[in-house]
Order: C-alpha cells, then sequence, then structure tokens
C-alpha cells in the first residue's frame, strides 16, 4: 500500500476512534480534531504503538474497530494540553513511570 493512502487510512481511523469516543477532550469539551488525542487511560501508549512499527494506519484501525465496553475502558479522548498535564501529573503521583508514558519528549 502506498504511503499516502496508509497515511489517509490512519488519519481515517483515528477520527472514527474519536468520534466513537464521543469527539470532543473528556477534560474540557475541546473538539477541534487537530488536538485530539487518544489517550491510553492505563498507559502503555509507546509499547502499544511499537507493535505496528510505522504502520499507524494498522494501529488506529485497531483501535477503531474495538468492541464499545473495551474502547471506553482502555481510551478516551483528550486534547493536546489536557493529555500533556495528564501524563505529567501521573509521573508525578506515580500512577505511570515517564518510560511508559504516551508522551516521551516531554520528559526526554
Ligand atoms: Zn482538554
Amino acid at each position: 500500500m502506498a504511503d499516502k493512502e496508509k497515511k489517509r487510512n490512519a488519519v481515517n481511523y483515528r477520527l472514527k476512534g474519536i468520534a466513537r469516543l464521543g469527539g470532543a477532550c473528556f477534560n474540557d469539551g475541546e473538539t477541534d480534531v487537530r488536538v485530539l488525542d487518544i489517550h491510553h487511560k492505563n498507559g502503555g501508549g509507546n509499547k502499544h504503538r511499537a507493535l505496528y512499527g510505522n504502520d499507524w494506519d494498522l494501529y488506529y484501525l485497531e483501535i477503531s474497530i474495538l468492541p464499545d465496553k473495551e474502547l471506553h475502558r482502555d481510551y478516551q479522548v483528550l486534547c493536546a494540553n489536557c493529555h500533556r498535564v495528564k501524563h505529567a501529573e501521573d509521573v508525578v503521583t506515580g500512577l505511570a513511570m515517564a518510560e511508559d508514558d504516551d508522551l516521551p519528549s516531554l520528559f526526554d
């Protein structure tokens, strides 16, 4: 599959996942999809993505087709600001380890 098609599919599956999770930041209601992330509620986002290498289309496809119960149990939508704050707080309070964080650039 061409890279361009893979990227387009990744965007579409990501948007589908965001829509199924309510389409807005869980914390503050932000709806601009350009800044919305799919947050791993229980951490492990880096390990999850590493399973797919550069196949972001397959990574987002997996999330987008999860049954409702698993989707809402394991994921939520956060905007970029709330996502960063959430991860910083989780590391400070010990709920997450920096190396398990979804946003490694924050602690590099
Ligand atoms: Zn937010």
